[in-house]
């Protein structure tokens, strides 16, 4: 086992637990959570969301790697709108 193998079992684990947490909470996300943030949202959205940068979004093919948009989300509530990067 050498470090990329490690990565790989690592990956495969997380993603597989990743999959689970979204079983487990599937109904709680549905009936409380979900809805909750969006009234919590669309609340925040009267008020005025503010919004910082949290990160990029990438198009990857083979060796290039396109900037498509800049992702940004409201400190408060969570909201994220997407820019689009001209070049
Ligand atoms: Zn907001």
């Amino acid at each position: 086992m050498d470090h990329n193998d490690i990565w790989k079992e690592k990956y495969n684990l997380d993603k597989e637990r990743g999959v689970k947490l979204r079983e487990f909470l599937a109904d709680y996300d549905s009936k409380v959570y979900n809805p909750n943030i969006k009234q919590l949202q669309e609340n925040c959205e009267k008020l005025g969301h503010e919004y910082s940068f949290h990160g990029y979004n990438f198009i990857r093919s083979y060796t290039i790697i396109d900037l498509s948009c800049a992702i940004y989300k409201c400190n408060y509530c969570g909201a994220s709108k997407q820019e689009e990067i001209n070049e």
